[in-house]
């Protein structure tokens, strides 16, 4: 057969070659160990914690490393395709800080390595396609779906692998003439691999998060290119990754059934392989097993999850770390105060199993982030996050700033600061009772009479002075305790508490639901001086209005 001359056939209108390719997208000049990746979703609309996985892996690899991340659009298959699902994913992966360097952008293409959507680069895969025709590595296929199916169904009848290889391979060899005949006739075709593999053979590969594996060659004629001429995920993925001078591809574990057909289409093109970085699915507990994260059953797997509820994207940073790298959370015992990215990452160092999601620890880790924050930070963060989630508090938070920073303040600072959001859906409910429009009538306890709240409340505020200090101000409470007949002795209410109508706690808890509404709240002296006098009084004054 002669091979060129079915290239030609095949591919009359391809007239670049190869080498021009290399020409036209040069090796990357950039010093030794520095890493080229890539994200390469294709749009499908959904952004997941699996793309910040592969983000920030991919991230921290290339940016560590002085390298490149890129982000290429895998749109070779337009029934998935979701409108505006590129844009949702460059500003989602921004909102999480992974900033891409070149590829796809939302001006459009950025970098010289493009086009980087792969809906725009047929020419270029064709070049390779008939590169490997002329070379006898494939070769185009005419089968119909119906022969397809019959074959799959001998092969399941006689309990042999399925697929086109061997002698099921019916278009591998056949003539010059068989092939004229059918486009003549104007019959689609595919192109496909001429596989020389054997699975019977077996070799070594090593992978960065797998570690060393044994793999069993391809024999399969895998499909190149589509009856449409686009190609598939394989075959764009090896054309790609090397004219774009990718270094390490960082992709979803998904992939490896198919690497030992990838490592064959590598060599056959004449390429370097690139390293492998294929990571584990996220797992989370289901009861007492551990499962994958799904798309239908768990909400939390959608990134867009964690900014409605109003995870900041720090402590969700932060915590992916804890769940990628094994010694993640020693480094940061170390160095509590380090930027994240000061940690050294490394893919080694990810689960292979895949890696244990836990929400409540991530909560947990959110806390801790949030309790570090200075209040304007978090005065900040909470405003953007409620411009958008709940308008009506945002308004009340911009319209006096310093207020609302000095209540965020509180217990801020310090060895041990209060630890009281974890995201910014629960601030409302810890500091809402500072704005007149959230707060909420107190439900006094029915075992103490009326007429004595009534009477703590007026004593308290006979005596109640914005000049005192604390400890000034929790006397006078103490010695309306007293005035009551209620005890501040905790040790004696405690040993008989039927010997007391109360204590100081309960005197305390009266002023607290009248001044907040509330049971608890951050520490009521510091509310009063926050809130001033004249909000201090009315508040209490309301209150034994009703009472
Ligand atoms: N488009 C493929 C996917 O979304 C990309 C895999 C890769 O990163 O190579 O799974």
């Amino acid at each position: 057969m002669d091979y060129q001359a079915l290239a030609d056939l095949l591919f009359p209108d391809v007239t670049d070659t190869p080498e021009m390719l290399e020409e036209r997208f040069p090796v990357r000049n950039l010093p030794e160990g520095a890493v080229v990746t890539r994200m390469a979703p294709s749009p499908t609309g959904f952004v997941h914690l699996g793309n910040l996985v592969q983000g920030l892996t991919s991230e921290r690899m290339a940016h560590q490393s002085g390298g490149v991340l890129f982000l290429r659009v895998e749109d070779t298959d337009a029934k998935r395709e979701v409108p505006g699902a590129v844009e949702v994913l460059i500003n989602t992966l921004k909102h999480y800080g992974i900033h891409f360097d070149e590829g796809a952008s939302l001006e459009g293409d950025v970098g010289i390595y493009g086009p980087y959507h792969q809906s725009k680069r047929a020419a270029i895969y064709h070049v390779y396609a008939k590169k490997l025709v002329a070379e006898g590595k494939a070769y185009p296929c005419f089968c119909t779906e119906e022969e397809l199916t019959a074959m799959r169904e001998t092969q399941e009848t006689n309990k042999e692998n399925t697929g086109y290889y061997g002698k099921y391979a019916m278009w591998r060899d056949r003539p010059m003439e068989d092939i004229q005949a059918q486009l003549d006739a104007g019959n689609p075709w595919v192109l496909r691999f001429r596989s020389t593999g054997s699975i019977e053979n077996q070799f070594k590969f090593d992978d960065l998060v797998k570690g060393k594996l044994t793999i069993t060659e391809n024999d399969v004629d895998h499909v190149l290119l589509k009856s449409d001429g686009i190609p598939t995920y394989h075959f764009a993925h090896a054309v790609d990754d090397h004219l774009m001078r990718t270094t390490h591809v960082v992709r979803g574990d998904e992939w490896l059934p198919s690497l030992p057909f990838h490592i064959q289409l590598f060599k056959a093109l004449g390429f370097k392989l690139p390293k492998y970085v294929h990571i584990g699915p996220l797992m989370k507990m289901d009861g007492a097993s551990k499962r994958k994260l799904s798309k239908r059953k768990d909400p939390e797997l959608a990134l867009t999850y964690y900014k409605a509820e109003g995870f900041p994207v720090e402590a969700v940073c932060e915590y992916m770390m804890t769940v990628l790298n094994s010694n993640f959370e020693d480094w940061r015992r170390a160095n509590p105060d380090a930027p994240i990215d000061a940690f050294k990452f490394s893919p080694k160092k990810l689960n292979p199993a895949g890696s244990l999601f836990d929400y409540a620890k991530l909560t947990d880790v959110s806390k801790n982030v949030i309790a570090k924050m200075d209040a304007s930070k978090v005065y900040h963060l909470l405003t953007q996050w409620a411009e958008e989630f709940d308008p009506d508090f945002a308004a009340r938070l911009t319209a006096d700033p310093a207020f609302a920073t000095a209540i965020l303040a509180i217990g801020r600072g310090g060895k041990k600061p209060r630890k009281d959001i974890a995201v910014w859906k629960e601030a409302k409910a810890y500091m809402g009772f500072f704005y007149d429009a959230y707060l909420e009538k107190p439900v006094f306890d029915e075992k103490f009479d009326r007429a004595v709240i009534s009477r703590a409340l007026r004593l308290f505020l006979d005596r109640f002075d914005m000049a005192d200090d604390s400890a000034a101000w929790f006397d006078k409470v103490k010695a309306i305790t007293e005035e009551l007949g209620f005890t501040t002795d905790m040790k004696a209410y405690k040993a008989d508490p039927a010997a007391f109508p109360g204590t100081v706690a309960d005197v305390s808890t009266f002023i607290r639901q009248a001044v907040t509404g509330k049971t608890n709240s951050p520490d009521l002296y510091t509310v009063m001086q926050i809130l001033g006098y004249d909000r201090t009084v009315a508040r209490i004054q309301a209150v034994m209005e009703q009472l």
